[in-house]
């Protein structure tokens, strides 16, 4: 299946496109789409008057495209956290069910299911919920890799990709775990890890992916 125009808007927000030119590239490589594809739908986006597009520099949301991007994000967090709280959903069900309901929730099922839920602030994964005039409220953070060893912190957000996601929650990490690195491999190898008590052992590569409180005075 081919990423739709929602699907691009999404991730020109996503890659800072609110402020900033974000490039055709990344866009490609967000979405796994070749160059060309990328192309032609930003051309399109244009005349719909979504984006503002400068050949060779860069593409940056218009208000129209802004607003449209909010009220998938929205659509995506608050059906996760319906979803977990509500159907029993794992981590990773969540994001992949969610990912189809963004597309077909309009407005005024968005606001009673914010309404609902009590106006969560995070997905289940940790990602701010952005406000209906796209306000989110950020908190510094840094990936568990760059976590000196012995510092406590907290989990605070992890990427939404399915293995990941498997693999995070087979081994009991949930947002808001205290997590402190009690050993690291040499040659990026695995890290030991003191979770919530518990010893347990994960990938350098899922490290990069764990987003942790931002370690003071760094
Ligand atoms: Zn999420």
């Amino acid at each position: 299946m081919t990423p739709n125009k929602e699907d691009y808007l999404k991730a020109i927000y996503k890659l800072g496109g609110l402020n900033e030119l974000v490039n055709n590239k990344k866009i490609a490589e967000t979405l796994q789409v070749a160059p060309a594809s990328v192309t032609e739908m930003l051309g399109k986006m244009k005349r719909e008057e979504l984006i503002h597009y400068e050949p060779y520099k860069g593409t940056y949301l218009t208000d129209k495209g802004m607003h449209a991007a909010i009220s998938l994000v929205r659509g995506h967090r608050l059906w996760e956290v319906f979803l977990m709280r509500h159907l029993g959903y794992s981590w990773s069900e969540a994001h992949e069910d969610a990912e189809l309901l963004e597309h077909i929730t309009p407005a005024r099922l968005t606001s009673r299911l914010d309404n609902f839920l009590n106006y969560p602030a995070y997905c289940p994964h940790g990602s701010a919920i952005p406000h209906p005039d796209g306000q989110v409220d950020l908190v510094p953070m840094q990936t568990l890799n760059l976590l000196p060893v012995g510092v406590n912190s907290h989990v605070r957000r992890v990427t939404e990709e399915k293995e990941l996601l498997d693999y995070l929650q087979e081994n009991g990490i949930v947002i808001g775990s205290s997590i402190c690195i009690i050993g690291m491999a040499a040659y990026e190898g695995p890290l030991t890890l003191d979770l919530e008590g518990r010893r347990v052992q994960i990938s350098y590569k899922a490290a990069c992916q764990i987003y942790v409180d931002q370690t003071e005075g760094l």
